[in-house]
């Protein structure tokens, strides 16, 4: 698929910042492979060069080893480009607990930065939002005009779910007072090949765990719900959100629509590596210390993104564990 420029040319050049983490490093190799040329802005703090190993040495890839707080670097690079997807931010509520200010200096000036560049140059742009967004709400499936609720401001792992809510207003509000192009998607949990477990992620860390034969640990009762989406399946979502008009200036959910408990997750994940590790429970507080909450249910409504593109999530969540697995395994040896 490829988006057309101005002169209906089938040539695009993409900025996608945070190009060498988990979910950008797919999107910039998907765009490659569909004929883009690709610059990532990523300042590895969490995103690794071992992510871009398969497109680094394209004559269409550039990669710079910065941040998105770099004005002048992103000055230079945006006018040269058609299109920008946004996905430098922090990962993982581990990571985000462990470095409050960092997290939301980079979802607010860093967005800020994209935002205001996209507008000044006209550039469409993509902003990669989360469900964290919706809070605590635990209705059974969530839509994107549900009301987020957020608890107090003591409690910090709220802290990145108001950040990015501040990206989505600002975006927004670009679209609405400055005619700037701009495409909200609300990834909910995503996983697939490249992720880590070092920043909390549940997926990676089961999988290493039985793998290593070391105890499962499930946080909490293991009775809170979620759904889990393939990376692949999150990127044709939003490379056909970007191709599609009628998406311009509106926010959509992005992910997979079957609730799983995250017991059950240990369990299929024992059950699929066949391994010995004992799956053990841990309070909340022993990972997170005092002062932490965590989400009951968390699923999507998917039907808005579906009425404008056709978003199909083709992989189920034994698949997603298979191919995590897989790629767990290979990586090992
Ligand atoms: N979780 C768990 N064990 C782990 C890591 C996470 O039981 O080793 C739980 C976590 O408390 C949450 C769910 O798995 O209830 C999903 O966690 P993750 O950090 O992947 O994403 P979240 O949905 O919380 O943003």
């Amino acid at each position: 698929m490829f988006l057309k420029n101005d002169k209906g040319d089938n040539w695009m050049k993409a900025l996608v910042t945070g190009g060498a983490g988990f979910i950008g490093s797919h999107l910039a190799e998907r765009l490659i492979n569909q004929g883009y040329e690709v610059v990532v802005v990523d300042n590895l703090s969490t995103g690794k060069m071992e992510n871009i190993q398969n497109i680094r040495n394209c004559k269409d890839f550039t990669f710079y080893n910065d941040s998105v707080f770099d004005y002048k670097l992103l000055e230079t690079i945006v006018p040269e480009c058609n299109i920008i997807f946004h996905l430098a931010a922090a990962v993982g509520v581990k990571y985000i607990i462990e470095n409050l200010v960092e997290s939301m200096r980079i979802n607010i000036r860093g967005t800020e930065i994209i935002l205001e560049l996209a507008s000044r140059y006209d550039k469409k742009v993509f902003i990669a939002s989360t469900s964290e967004c919706y809070g605590r709400n635990n209705k059974e499936r969530l839509n994107e005009d549900d009301d987020a609720l957020l608890g107090s401001t003591k409690i910090f792992r709220w802290s990145y779910a108001h950040s990015k809510s501040i990206d989505e207003f600002l975006g927004l509000a670009y679209h609405k007072e400055r005619d700037l192009k701009v495409c909200i998607g609300r990834f909910f949990n995503t996983v697939g090949p490249r992720q880590v477990g070092q920043y909390g992620m549940v997926v990676p860390r089961f999988v290493e765990q039985a793998l290593r034969g070391e105890a499962i640990t499930v946080y909490g009762d293991g009775e809170q719900i979620r759904s889990f989406g393939h990376v692949s399946d999150i990127i044709d979502g939003v490379t056909q959100l970007m191709n599609t008009e009628k998406a311009t200036g509106n926010v959509y959910n992005l992910g997979n629509e079957d609730p799983i408990k995250i017991i059950d997750l240990a369990k299929m994940v024992k059950k699929i590596t066949n391994s010995k590790s004992e799956i053990i429970k841990v309070p909340f507080e022993d990972i997170y210390g005092d002062n932490f909450e965590d989400i009951k249910m968390r699923v999507p409504d998917l039907s808005k993104v579906k009425s404008v593109i056709d978003y199909e999530p083709r992989m189920k969540i034994e698949e997603i564990l298979k191919s995590v697995i897989a790629s767990k395994k290979s990586s090992a040896k």
